[in-house]
């Protein structure tokens, strides 16, 4: 079985470019050009030493001894919240930022909703002196003030979405809109394993480097490459893709994804896409959504702005569809109390997209001598408010088993 792209842009059913004619330029010149460039000698090396000195890759694998011990396991960390800039968004920022150079593009524009692919992009636009617009929800642009500062201190313009829902999905629409006006000069970082063929793709390439070190970690610190089962969240999926990737072929690894079910897969407040979404076409890409009988995409909802996004990349639709990863989902009330295990028991603070994934080893059963990676995909320095806001309502206990 074969879990890769096919040649033309499909993950079995899943994938394809849905583009408008207009956007069929700025698509087929990177369709074209993307392998040559991305495997080419010149381009690894810069990308390869942009993610050592700048991004400080390898990020560690860390064996949480305390968590492992209350769970009676073994379960080892990846740590991309250590990254510059906070989380695995950046491995993909450098990539494309580099590809653009390429590409002799002179102008760089973004999508982003809690403002981490934002701020990723920004940070290399910086860092390469592009031109850089991030069009970000009008709603978000006030929920993540933070973010958005920084985005502005870095020398970019942040442009308020002010069409739908004003958030992440309508953000995406005005950037492919931009596109559509600017084909020549622009290119558009697309932050997750979403959009039209090549980007499911490309970007998936780019967050390899993740599982391309655990393997070794792991062996380094074990003896085996192979884990048990590896997990992360899911909400475009690109922390998952990377962490999947090298072994989607290892058909003895465990894979599984965790969507954020808000306030539970049985109420409107949801962004459980695979558990309750069906087939359609969003942002050029057919996938699995969340959307009405008659097609119309419904709001997700979850407490992280990271993974409330209706849709889910076509890599990951595939991987359900055959039943090579598993899917699983955490509700918001689960994931605070995985936020504050992790932080109390291994002194790590978790992004709140993160926790999902931490929330799940409640719910899987795993053996004394199993080895499980979770994927923690980004620090929580930008969910302290939310964190206290809950935890100034419900003080929190600590877990006796955890103080022991
Ligand atoms: C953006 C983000 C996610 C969700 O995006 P994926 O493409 O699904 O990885 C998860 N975790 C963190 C920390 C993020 O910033």
């Amino acid at each position: 079985m074969n879990y890769q792209v096919n040649e033309k842009g499909y993950y079995g059913e899943f994938g394809g470019a849905y583009i408008p004619e207009m956007m069929v330029p700025n698509i087929e010149e990177l369709r074209r050009t993307y392998l040559e460039i991305i495997q080419s000698y010149d381009f690894r090396q810069e990308f390869i030493g942009l993610l050592k000195n700048y991004v400080g890759r390898p990020s560690p694998l860390y064996l949480a001894r305390r968590l492992s011990e209350k769970y009676q396991s073994n379960i080892f960390l990846k740590r991309e919240d250590l990254n510059h800039t906070g989380s695995h968004k950046i491995n993909n920022t450098i990539g494309q930022i580099l590809v653009a150079k390429k590409l002799g593009k002179q102008r760089i524009i973004a999508e982003t909703g809690a403002g981490q692919h934002g701020l990723a992009t920004a940070t290399v636009c910086a860092l390469m002196g592009l031109k850089c617009i991030v069009y970000m929800g009008a709603v978000d642009v006030e929920r993540q003030a933070p973010n958005v500062k920084k985005m502005r201190m870095l020398g970019a313009e942040v442009i308020p979405a002010l069409s739908g829902n004003q958030t992440l999905k309508d953000a995406t629409n005005e950037a492919m809109r931009d596109w559509i006006n600017n084909p020549v000069d622009t290119h558009y970082i697309i932050g997750s394993v979403v959009g039209p063929h090549p980007y499911p793709d490309m970007v998936a390439r780019f967050q390899s480097v993740i599982s391309e070190e655990i393997r070794w970690q792991l062996d380094e610190q074990t003896g085996r490459e192979n884990p048990t089962r590896v997990i992360a969240c899911v909400g475009g999926g690109s922390n998952a893709a990377g962490a999947f990737y090298h072994f989607l072929d290892q058909e003895n690894v465990e894979l599984i994804g965790v969507e954020a079910a808000g306030k539970g897969v049985d109420t409107a407040e949801t962004a459980a896409t695979l558990t309750l979404g069906t087939p359609g076409v969003l942002h050029s890409s057919r996938s699995i959504l969340m959307q009405t009988n008659d097609g119309q995409i419904t709001e997700p909802y979850s407490i992280s702005a990271g993974l409330d996004y209706p849709g889910i990349g076509p890599l990951h639709a595939n991987l359900f569809a055959t039943k090579r990863a598993k899917y699983l989902w955490a509700t918001d009330a689960e994931v605070l109390d995985a936020a504050l295990e992790l932080t109390q028991l291994e002194g790590i603070i978790p992004a709140l997209e993160s926790a999902h994934a931490l929330a799940v080893l409640k719910k899987i059963q795993m053996k004394p001598e199993d080895v499980t990676i979770v994927n923690l995909s980004g620090r929580g320095d930008k969910d302290m408010e939310t964190y206290l806001k809950h935890f100034e309502k419900a003080p929190p206990k600590p877990s006796p088993k955890g103080r022991a």
